[in-house]
């Protein structure tokens, strides 16, 4: 049996980076830059103000204080978005918004606090005339043309995770589009005579498919396009059937029959129409995982979809899916970090890892006195997914650990993050 990395590493060795598609650049949330975005303009494009006030000469406030301000006549005003008309002379000051291009001859900006334009304003007082009351070194308040973006730098570069921020820097270079690595579609196929579609009656022995709407969930959650195929039956001919169609999406994710019943026939389709790589990993729960690469013909040309059999207990198929298929999505969108982030957290029930495998306990994370416990959701059998629903982290005891005590510290990988 082969250990969770030598699988992952398995997986990762079959999916390629994607290929790239130009969008508008609202779309490309989550998603890889795939070139490198250079600016042709300064942002800001003019020295301009900071503040609301006064664009002065700072050699003119030179001694300035609340006591003894120094009085400039105000020879006009400026908003943002307009451009400037007159300078500012020895003994002139121009009232300036934010975001105002700087007028010539200035080379400070006094904020409106350390003026007395409200003193003047209260007093209906002479507002051709303006007091500062303090002594402004020059540069104070002015955002210098360029300092934010240079014209001709390299602003964004190629393998670039675009999250708001980046969005934000496209949009203020004037770009709406990027060019990323684009989405994987992957296609999901629950395997079972058993179950029934969630608007069906559920008949005696009958229960309701719910892998393909955790698995299409979770494609969605790290950015893949899931297509739902439906429910395949336990007999070869369906499962060929369901997985042809499956065929023209860029990586495939079956639930259920890997395991060693006598209905579990995924394998053997895979078998048959494929290459297996391996079909159990020492891990638990999530022993019978399967994976391997469908041949098909597109164009004449043979295509190679990789194949993810993930084991039908719904608890089993979403730890399965954060080993293997999360990467292996996250590969194929070009990202670089592949791993769930990781903490070390002290455990608060004892833990018995029985038989040699890598354990994933569920658990709730709580942050404490600086410090992170971990408790186990209660019963840890496969098939309970309530205990999914209640844990934010994987509680991992490795496949040489006969368990771990409570009071002992664990690595847990996060799940979701505790502030969530
Ligand atoms: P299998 O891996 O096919 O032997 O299935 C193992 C267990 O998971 C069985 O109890 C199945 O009924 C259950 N199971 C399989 N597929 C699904 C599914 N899509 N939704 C919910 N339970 C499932
Ligand atoms: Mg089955």
């Amino acid at each position: 049996m082969i250990s969770v990395e030598e699988a992952l590493e398995k997986v990762l060795s079959y999916v390629e980076v994607l290929e790239p598609e130009r969008k508008p650049i609202l779309d490309c949330l989550g998603q890889v830059l795939a070139e490198d975005v250079y600016s042709n303009i300064d942002i800001p494009p003019l020295d301009n103000s900071a503040m609301d006030g006064y664009a002065v000469r700072a050699e003119d406030t030179r001694g300035a204080s609340e006591s003894s301000p120094s009085c400039l006549s105000v020879v006009g005003e400026l908003a943002a978005g307009s451009l400037p008309t007159k300078r500012v002379r020895p003994g002139t000051a121009i009232r300036i918004m934010t975001g105002a291009p700087l007028p010539e001859g200035a080379d400070a900006v006094v904020r409106f606090e350390d003026t007395d334009e409200v003193d003047r304003k209260l007093s209906r007082g002479d507002l051709s005339q303006i007091g500062i009351l303090c002594p402004a070194k020059k540069g104070l308040n002015i955002r210098c043309r360029g300092e934010d973006i240079a014209k001709g730098a390299l602003i964004l570069k190629q393998g670039k995770l675009l999250r708001p921020s980046e969005i934000g820097v496209l949009a203020s270079l004037g770009c709406s589009t990027a060019l990323v690595i684009r989405r994987p579609v992957v296609a999901i196929l629950s395997t079972g005579d058993e179950l029934v579609g969630l608007d069906h009656p559920l008949a005696p022995g009958k229960i309701h498919d719910s892998n393909t709407y955790i698995i299409a969930a979770e494609i969605s959650r790290y950015g893949g396009i899931p297509r739902i195929l439906g429910i395949g039956r336990d007999s070869v001919q369906s499962l060929t059937e369901k997985i042809e169609e499956g065929l023209s999406a860029d990586m495939l994710i079956t639930s259920g029959g890997v395991s060693k019943g006598d209905y579990d026939m995924v394998k053997d389709v895979l078998a048959k129409r494929g290459e297996i790589g391996f079909w159990t990993v020492r891990m638990k729960p999530g022993k019978p995982v399967a994976f391997g690469i469908m041949k098909m013909m597109e164009r004449g040309r043979e295509k190679k979809v990789p194949h993810l059999g993930l084991p039908g207990n719904p608890v089993s198929s979403m730890i399965t899916f954060e080993q293997f298929a999360r990467p292996a999505i996250l590969k194929m969108m070009g990202k670089e970090v592949l791993a769930k982030p990781a903490i070390q957290a002290i455990i608060e029930d004892d833990v018995v890892n029985s038989d040699g495998r890598r354990l994933f306990a569920r658990v709730v994370v709580t942050k404490r006195g600086g410090q992170y416990h971990a408790s186990l959701t209660g019963p840890q059998g496969s098939g309970i997914l309530t205990s999914m629903a209640k844990a934010n982290g994987l509680a991992i005891i490795p496949e040489n650990s006969r368990g771990v005590k409570a009071g002992e510290k664990v690595e847990v990988q996060m799940l979701d993050w505790v502030e969530e």
